[in-house]
């Protein structure tokens, strides 16, 4: 490629300048050796985006086709438009202007199946498609994100530089890794929602405990929640949630917990993740908890319904000494319980899609930018790299120990919770799958028996190989059979 061909032109277009893609363009245009061409269906967006910051210096472009002849080769555009039928249409008239090799990035929350389902299309017509999950809302976009890009090794030759720009930087690395072909990147952004779905619900079940348990008023937790992001559980999310019950509402005076309506909203990543893990066989119940909850929450007849026939409560516990500390390693052991599940999806979802993902590198690259960066991500980035075969995080030395040394706190809470009538989805589920996985003997043996009686869907003995069945209508003795197939 010649001088003449680059001059002018840009080496990075964005498409869709709502407020993802402007932030995301004015970062992209911030970083040295990047020129930025932009475009939006309505031009009154672009024409506010280069008027406001000139610093920019944005090629602007009034058209999809001016927006590709103001781009050199190979032309790589972002787009950051409505997830869904907006991200089509722009996909559609990319591919008139665009030409083999070129490289088309769908940096929203979209389906990781569609942008399976997209990436085969549009490689079919010689052009590179890469679905980049992009965390870190508004501001991340500004700042520095996580990205979580798919798609071609070939077409992250191109874009990981550019990326690697404008990505967040946490320990002196950029967080940004090529995770896998084609849906990937798509597929582990869900992921890292359900699992910020999962931190979000413990964290709340921690502050109705310390709050009705222990008796603390909303800035009390907040000093709590302050105390313990100097330690383990250092993240954005403790940090945040500190912030928000320090706050107080301007009308009442009250804590502004108190007067924000109690019904969780959802975009929707979770109920995918849930879906998708299902799907694969992968019990991700902490994250699946935390969906249930906001839609428990969400349902104000039922609540009502319910609250009008129960005539006593359960009486509130006494907190005892230690019951912050208690709470605290309740929290912890379950975060590592609901982490532990997120991976184990992320590598069943690599299996089932034939992605070779590095557990480390995506571990890494949450650690900045992104709405669950944490500390505690460290710890699982050491996890696999001592030993990247686990077939659990919680099996790792360090995940193992701090369980056991918060085991009997985590007891206590779920203990205490359930006596006291306050619900504790998260905390408890996290305790059942740790037993079940701690338990020699677990009762779906019973459940095989079951299923063999009223299906004849067979089972397998501890003591012998094959398969077998007892012929419960017959004489009830044990034959020898097929696996069912029904
Ligand atoms: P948005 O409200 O989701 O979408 C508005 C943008 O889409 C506008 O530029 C609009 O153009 C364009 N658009 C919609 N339909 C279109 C069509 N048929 N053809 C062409 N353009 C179309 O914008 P946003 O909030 O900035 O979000 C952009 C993407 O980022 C979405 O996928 C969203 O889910 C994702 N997102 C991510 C995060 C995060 O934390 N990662 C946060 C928020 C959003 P007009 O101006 O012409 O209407």
């Amino acid at each position: 490629m010649t001088d003449s061909d680059t001059q002018g032109k840009a080496n990075i277009g964005v498409i869709g300048l709502a407020v993802m893609g402007s932030n995301l363009a004015r970062n992209l245009a911030s970083r040295e050796g990047n020129t930025v061409a932009v475009y939006n269906r309505s031009p009154e967006r672009t024409d506010l985006l280069t008027e406001e910051h000139p610093e920019a210096g944005f090629i602007p472009a009034k058209s999809i086709e001016e927006f590709a002849n103001s781009l050199s080769k190979p032309r790589t555009a972002i787009i950051m438009v409505q997830a869904g039928k907006g991200t089509d249409a722009v996909i559609e008239q990319l591919t008139e202007v665009f030409e083999e090799g070129d490289i088309i990035v769908d940096g929203g929350n979209t389906n990781f199946n569609d942008t399976i389902a997209r990436e085969a299309a549009l490689s079919d017509k010689g052009l590179n498609f890469v679905g980049a999950g992009i965390s870190g809302g508004e501001e991340g976009a500004l700042k520095g994100p996580s990205i979580m890009p798919g798609g071609s090794a070939e077409a992250y030759e191109t874009l990981g530089p550019i990326l690697e720009t404008i990505a967040a930087v946490a320990e002196g690395e950029p967080c940004v890794t090529h995770v896998g072909t084609d849906g990937a990147g798509h597929f582990v952004k869900m992921i890292h929602n359900g699992i910020e779905y999962a931190d979000m619900q413990l964290i709340a079940e921690s502050y109705d405990l310390l709050r009705r348990v222990g008796g603390l008023e909303p800035a009390e937790i907040a000093d709590v929640f302050e105390e313990w992001n100097s330690g383990e559980l250092e993240s954005y999310l403790i940090e945040i949630t500190a912030e928000v019950l320090r706050q107080k509402d301007e009308e009442t005076g009250e804590p502004l917990v108190d007067v924000i309506l109690d019904q969780a909203g959802s975009k929707g990543t979770g109920v995918w993740t849930v879906q998708t893990a299902t799907g694969l066989g992968v019990p991700v119940g902490g994250i699946a908890e935390a969906v249930f909850a906001r839609a428990v929450s969400s349902k104000p007849a039922q609540r009502a319904a319910m609250q009008k026939m129960i005539e006593a409560r359960p009486e509130i516990q006494e907190a005892g000494e230690n019951f912050a500390d208690d709470v605290q390693k309740a929290l912890y052991a379950s975060k590592m319980v609901a982490y532990a599940q997120g991976f184990d999806a992320i590598i069943a979802g690599a299996e089932e899609h034939g992605w070779n993902i590095d557990k480390g590198a995506v571990a890494k690259i949450w650690r900045g930018g992104c709405i669950i960066r944490a500390q505690f991500l460290n710890r699982i980035v050491d996890a696999y790299e001592n030993d990247s075969s686990i077939s659990t995080l919680l099996e790792d030395p360090y995940f193992a120990k701090a369980v056991a040394e918060g085991e009997a706190a985590w007891r206590r809470i779920v203990a205490k919770a359930a006596l006291s009538g306050i619900p504790v989805p998260g905390f408890s589920s996290a305790l059942s799958y740790y037993d079940a996985l701690a338990s020699e003997r677990l009762p779906a043996s019973l459940v095989q028996g079951q299923r063999d009686f009223f299906g004849a869907h067979t089972y397998k003995r501890v003591d012998k190989e094959g398969v077998f069945h007892t012929l419960w209508s017959g004489d009830r003795s044990e034959i020898e059979t097929e696996p069912s197939t029904h």
